[in-house]
């Protein structure tokens, strides 16, 4: 199957967009055509061959099953209509810097910060491959809290507002920045930090952090381990990384342990790059379907 042209497949500029997709209907046949360039092909039995419901779903000819082509994508039971999908994809793509949930929610006029947080999320979800490399050659790891400012709260922070994160970048030689990977993680132990690193790092790289002791032992799996440890002196806050991610003593923790000045740590950069959301969102209820369930069969 040849794939989509850029330019050519996809439209070049916002009033193009506009005039491509002034409709739901115009979404659906634009995914029918990616998905299916040369006609329906049912996902369950493969073969090629069905025809078009009422209700916009496809049956299959040969196995009679019912899906329809949002079914499995990132568009898969959203109540959300699909021409604000698509403009998020759009203000996704083309947004320079990213795009926060709070400006999605404004730009699109968008009910809830929930939904626009979801949304992003599956966007983002949708840049991850499944069959990715680990990183190579010189990467840096290291772990931090990552959460937002609350207003109303002076002194403290509320319990569980900041989440434990691993993260790793490629060093490039003779300076710049790789691939990146981030992950939460329970605590800064040895077993989710060494886990975080065999999940993400190609055994032979090597692996630089500073002077945390649950980073001995890297070698032991395959890894060049380089420590900074002067790094580590002074810095009491690895004491209380050691404990839940739920206790996080919020002001004290930034006085005693901040971040990183100077051009020489990577992962200290890279917290100005990467826009993370808040927190996430909690769901009430589940949502609901987007397409009227018909009867037995469907597997969307
Ligand atoms: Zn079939």
């Amino acid at each position: 199957m040849e794939l989509p042209t850029a330019d050519i497949d996809y439209p070049r500029s916002f009033g193009e967009f506009q005039t491509w997709f002034q409709s739901d209907a115009d979404c659906l046949d634009y995914l029918e055509w990616l998905r299916w360039p040369t006609g329906f092909v049912c996902p369950a039995c493969g073969q090629a061959g069905g025809w078009r419901l009422g209700d916009g779903r496809y049956m299959c000819t040969h196995c009679d099953n019912r899906t329809s082509v949002t079914a499995g994508t990132i568009f898969d039971r959203t109540r959300t209509p699909l021409t604000v999908w698509f403009a998020a994809c759009w203000n996704f793509a083309s947004g320079k810097d990213g795009i926060s949930a709070l400006s999605l929610k404004r730009s699109l006029q968008i009910g809830s910060y929930q939904t626009a947080w979801a949304m992003l999320h599956r966007l983002r979800s949708a840049l991850v491959r499944p069959d990715r490399e680990r990183l190579r050659g010189r990467v840096e790891v290291d772990e931090t809290y990552i959460g937002g400012i609350e207003p109303g709260l002076v002194g403290g922070r509320a319990q569980g507002k900041k989440v434990l994160t691993c993260i790793a970048v490629e060093l490039l030689q003779p300076s710049g920045f790789g691939r990146c990977r981030m992950a939460p993680i329970a605590d800064a132990s040895s077993d989710s930090l060494q886990a975080f690193v065999l999940a993400n790092v190609e055994p032979g790289a090597t692996v630089v952090t500073d002077g945390w002791p649950p980073y001995r032992g890297l070698e032991q799996k395959g890894y060049i381990h380089e420590r900074r440890s002067q790094r580590a002196r002074g810095r009491p806050g690895r004491a209380l990384a050691g404990r839940t991610s739920n206790c996080v003593p919020g002001k004290a923790l930034a006085a005693r342990d901040p971040p990183r000045s100077g051009g020489r740590c990577a992962l200290a950069q890279l917290s100005q790059r990467i826009r993370v959301p808040l927190q996430p969102p909690t769901f009430a209820q589940p949502r609901a379907v987007v397409l009227p369930d018909l009867g037995t069969g469907c597997c969307s």
